[in-house]
């Protein structure tokens, strides 16, 4: 498996292609922000988010360093908890949380 999901064609549309990693793994606000600003107008920050996802789901509770996605490796661990809530209040909606408790009962 690719280390960026299935597929990277999106790579070369990256808004950050030929900027200077450092300015995305930099702790300075305002290099922060500048990286942020380049995330914000980048076409695939979408595709960019779901490589992150990828790369810190198989690190385990370790995370990847940096802005990926116009996020900090924090605000992306909050996005993935958020999203998790979001999945199990949908599951809870269909059903499918109380089918999964309950396989004792049958
Ligand atoms: S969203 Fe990802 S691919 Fe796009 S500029 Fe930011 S770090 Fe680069």
């Amino acid at each position: 498996m690719e280390p960026l999901g299935p597929s990277s064609d999106w790579l070369p549309q990256a808004a950050c292609q030929g900027i200077d990693p450092e300015l995305f793994y930099s702790t300075s606000p305002p290099k922060v922000a500048r990286a942020r600003g380049i995330c914000d107008r980048c076409f695939v920050q979408p595709q960019c988010l779901l490589a992150a996802d990828r790369l810190e789901h198989g690190l385990g509770v370790k995370m990847v360093h940096g802005i990926w996605g116009g996020l900090t490796a924090d605000e992306r661990i909050v996005r993935r908890r958020v999203l998790d809530e979001i999945l199990l209040w949908e599951a809870a909606g269909r059903g499918i949380v109380g089918e999964m408790a309950r396989p004792q009962d049958a």
